[in-house]
């Protein structure tokens, strides 16, 4: 029987290690913690956004690079076979919005569960760190530990990359491909809050922006003020950016012309017009810095000011200075080099005997579930096309 080695025991090298048994290897799968799956816990708030039910098309237009690559896996286990796996071995699963799937316990566990009784047949050595591949003339024959070398006919690197370094993801895999020439790009911290240099807004901290409109990458979706800037879905879901940078927000893209018309004529004091758009503290606040008086009547306000507002609520400037750091990110922008990576087995295109999958790889999606699922996908294609 043929042997492999899976190395990281998250939501790819669980898939990796169940796939490539499934395919007859004797599989074992090395983790550096205690415990399988650390961050996986962690998912969705500790409910885990599995994956998202979405067709494969519209999947990859919410992820930001390189969704080509990972066509071929998706293909191969899509979001319907993850949900059969997890369905099928006693996890059930429920569908809440943008087609967003969670387990029906909201208990991540569940998922983690899954994978457990899955690997069942599968050698799983914990509390291992694996720093050194064994490599010679371009095959790589097996792992170093201990300086003892022990012999595979594949290695798969499934360590993960940067994001939440404290559940075990730190950045060894990119170090581990190094060994066998493999290049990675620049990589940063993507899902992640945003320092901001506005300390008016970092005493609002709490105060959530509904349904706002980022104008540049074009992002709808919620924003959280924070002690030290700004957090929620629609952050998240911008990426990678180059920092520093300003943030163009409409605040009203719904009610642009409402907005306008309350503004031309009538009795009401500023504050309660502009409480009407958007949370009262935030605009009261919004104002002050604009050096308005809040209990100014609309019928008084002169054009200029008008377009001042109208401006501002509708192009609202954010000053981002950058990211909260990998300590707080979701998911890691950049990873190993995809030119030397075969999509359609994840094999290394230059040394045999190795592949990869996961957030190692230079792929990374928006929130709800992607992620996940394309670390199950690669996972999955790294361990059943082994041969
Ligand atoms: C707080 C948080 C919430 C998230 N929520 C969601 C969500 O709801 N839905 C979603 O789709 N995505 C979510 N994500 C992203 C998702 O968790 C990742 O996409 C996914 O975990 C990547 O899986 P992976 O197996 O590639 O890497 P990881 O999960 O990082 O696993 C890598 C494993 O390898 C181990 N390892 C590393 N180096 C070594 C070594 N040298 N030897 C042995 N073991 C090693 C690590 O300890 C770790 O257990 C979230 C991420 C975070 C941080």
């Amino acid at each position: 029987m043929k042997k492999v080695a899976v190395i990281g025991g998250g939501p790819s090298g669980m898939m990796a290690a169940y796939a490539a048994w499934r395919n007859g290897w004797e599989v074992t799968l090395y983790e550096k913690n205690q415990t399988l799956g650390k961050k996986l816990l962690l998912t969705g708030n500790g409910r885990c956004n599995v994956t998202n039910d979405k067709s494969i098309h519209a999947f990859l237009q919410h992820v930001q690079s390189h969704g080509k690559f990972v066509y071929p896996a998706l293909k191969a286990f899509g979001p319907k076979d993850v949900m059969a796996l997890m369905e099928s071995n006693g996890c059930p699963l429920k569908k809440e919005d943008n087609d967003r799937i969670f387990p029906c316990s909201d208990k991540a566990s569940d998922i983690l569960d899954v994978f457990i009784g899955l690997l069942k047949d599968v050698n799983i050595i914990t509390d291992t760190s694996v720093q050194q591949l064994w490599l010679e003339n371009n095959v790589c024959r097996g792992i170093v530990l201990n300086q003892k070398k022990i012999s595979y006919d594949c290695v798969i690197l499934t360590c993960g990359g940067l994001g939440f370094p404290q559940t075990g993801s730190q950045g060894d895999g990119y170090a581990l491909a190094r060994q066998a020439g493999h290049a990675r790009t620049a990589l940063h911290p993507v899902l992640v809050p945003l320092r901001t240099d506005m300390a008016w807004t970092h005493a609002l901290s709490g105060v959530a922006l509904r349904h706002v409109k980022i104008r540049k990458p074009a992002i709808v979706g919620d924003i959280l003020l924070t002690g030290f800037g700004v957090s929620g879905p629609a952050i998240f879901n911008l990426g990678y950016i180059p920092t520093p940078c300003t943030l163009h927000i409409n605040l009203i893209w719904q009610q642009e012309d409402a907005f306008c018309r309350d503004l031309k004529a009538g009795n009401r004091q500023l504050s309660t017009v502009v409480s009407h758009y958007v949370p009262k503290r935030f605009g009261l606040a919004l104002l002050q810095e604009m050096h308005l008086d809040p209990s100014i009547k609309i019928s008084s306000l002169s054009q200029k000011t008008r377009n001042r507002l109208l401006e501002m609520f509708s192009n609202w400037p954010v000053y981002v200075s950058g990211p909260l750091g990998y300590q707080a990110a979701m998911m890691t922008h950049g990873g190993l080099d995809l030119s030397s990576i075969d999509r359609q087995t994840m094999a290394s295109k230059t040394v045999s005997g190795l592949r990869f999958a996961g957030e190692l790889l230079d792929v990374d999606a928006m929130t709800g579930g992607y992620n996940l699922q394309i670390a199950f996908s690669t996972g999955y294609l790294a361990g059943s096309t082994l041969a």
